[in-house]
């Protein structure tokens, strides 16, 4: 019966759409027309083609499969340029000075590119072999540029927001297991983590409230802390307000400094933090998604001194180490407390089959099914050194503060704080106008009518319930000159709508 069963796939050239010995031409010869597209992508002089409503709806239309009818490869690619890639936004571009989005390396691109074609997975050690040594060393390398002891360990996550859930969820467990003997990983919730608490400062980041209510311990379990004039956490408000919660009943568990705000690149001071958060037992996660990399500066040193005394660390290297999306870690001070995650399935990562000089990664992540993002850091620290990154990071911070001294002397803005890092925040202030309500239009009009433009993004954000233009400078490219001639558009729109509103 078997035998006489007809092949399901009898057109056998379709198994050449796998990549295998040989169809690895076709990849080649494909790969050359997928560059000659993203060349000219990357010689596009805005950072946007510009668009109205009419574009937008034409490319959600263009978006739509129709999966019954398929074209050529050419076809599709040609397709895809004018439906995404010509439209889309070039981060490369000195103008683009919006979010978190840095331009990438060469030899990151090329790693990614290796990684992806031979579609290493990094949970067991049978999937990934010396993938799993190539990411322990990166991980042995940030843990020592931080000066964390042997017993420190981490693991690539999908970014910052899910190196903050993890760190979260080893203080909500380990807070759990050391004071109360229970194992919430085994048993679950219980009574008393409702009333657990979170201190963090009113600038960080909002995965800190989203990841405490993924966890069960709801927004309201995050206490935000007032920020100095330096956007800093104030280590005296934050005393005050752990008293208060214990004399409430409830129970502070953790504190999370944020080393580099993602508003105004602040960072809260950790010395003082750290000796509250040793005082009262709590976890201290440092939050170092944006700031993180500068550790490999001379500029930035001194914010780290006692950052080898943190429980936990969150670094991106997708913000600030000029990988490609997703790049990024978590770092733990004890390798311990990965228990709190770890799970031991018969048919991945056996316990009985435990083998140290075969590590299985899986036992640090929450992830199964994991990308290779290790190697592309690696490869970036063999091909340029950490000394090219730490310049690109030296010479943004420097373009930030240069940028904030021309704001700060042009009486048509007005600047909120001195750069720590790369980003500048400020409004422009039409003359004669003297409500805030219009002044928070003006400066949103700016925003949009230069991202409508195309030629130059740049962010806006609020700061006590006023709008500001933010910004996010990430790109070493970009010159003092870019930002005038930037700072010269928001002026004439400023000044246009003014005129016409
Ligand atoms: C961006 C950011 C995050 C979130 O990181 P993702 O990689 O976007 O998930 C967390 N904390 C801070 C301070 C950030 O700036």
């Amino acid at each position: 019966m078997f035998i006489d069963e007809t092949p399901v796939l009898v057109d056998l050239s379709l198994k050449d759409n796998l990549l295998h010995d040989k169809s690895f031409e076709k990849l080649e010869e494909y790969t050359a027309l997928v560059y000659q597209t993203l060349k000219k992508f990357f010689t596009q002089e805005n950072f946007y083609t510009g668009d109205d409503i009419q574009n937008i709806n034409q490319h959600k239309l263009e978006a739509q499969l129709d999966v019954e009818h398929t074209y050529s490869f050419e076809e599709a690619l040609d397709y895809l340029n004018h439906l995404y890639i010509k439209n889309t936004i070039a981060f490369h571009n000195p103008t683009y000075v919006a979010h978190l989005n840095c331009p990438v390396v060469v030899p990151a691109i090329l790693a990614e590119t290796i990684a992806t074609t031979i579609n290493t997975a990094v949970e067991t050690w049978d999937q990934s072999t010396s993938a799993t040594f190539i990411e322990q060393s990166v991980i042995r390398w940030i843990c020592n540029e931080f000066s964390l002891p042997q017993e420190a360990d981490g693991v690539f996550t999908s970014g910052g927001t899910q190196s903050n859930f993890m760190a979260l969820l080893m203080a909500r467990d380990h807070y759990a297991f050391a004071n109360y003997g229970v194992n919430i990983k085994q048993h679950g919730w219980f009574e008393e983590v409702s009333k657990f608490r979170i201190f963090c400062s009113e600038k960080a980041h909002f995965s800190i409230k989203k990841n405490a209510a993924l966890l069960g311990m709801g927004y309201d379990a995050v206490i935000p802390i007032k920020t100095d004039s330096k956007m800093r956490l104030d280590a005296n408000e934050l005393v005050l307000a752990i008293e208060r919660v214990k004399q409430e009943g409830n129970i502070p568990i953790a504190v999370v400094a944020t080393l580099g705000t993602t508003d105004y690149g602040s960072f809260d001071p950790l010395d003082t933090i750290t000796t509250i958060a040793k005082e009262y037992g709590m976890w201290l996660h440092a939050d170092g998604a944006y700031g993180g990399c500068f550790v490999l500066t001379d500029s930035h040193k001194k914010y780290f001194e006692h950052i080898d005394k943190v429980d936990s660390i969150t670094i991106d290297f997708h913000k600030t180490m000029f990988q490609p999306v997703c790049c990024s870690a978590f770092l733990l001070k004890n390798k311990q407390h990965f228990q709190y995650v770890s799970y031991y399935a018969d048919y991945l990562n056996p316990f009985e089959d435990k083998d140290p000089e075969r590590p299985n990664l899986i036992e640090k992540s929450i992830q199964t099914t994991r990308r290779f993002d290790a190697l592309k850091v690696w490869f970036t620290l063999k091909t340029l050194g950490k000394n090219t990154i730490a310049s690109y990071l030296e010479e943004v911070h420097y373009l930030a503060k240069a940028v904030y001294e021309h704001l700060a002397s042009d009486t048509a803005f007005e600047v909120v704080h001195e750069p720590e890092l790369s980003t500048v925040v400020f409004r422009y202030k039409s003359v004669g106008v003297k409500e805030n309500k219009l002044h928070d239009r003006i400066n949103l009009h700016i925003k949009n009518a230069l991202f409508k433009s195309g030629k130059a993004s740049v962010a806006s954000t609020k700061l006590n319930g006023i709008t500001y233009l933010k910004f996010t400078l990430l790109n070493p490219n970009t010159t003092k000159e870019h930002l005038f001639e930037i700072i010269n558009m928001i002026k004439q729109q400023g000044e246009q709508y003014n005129t016409y509103n």
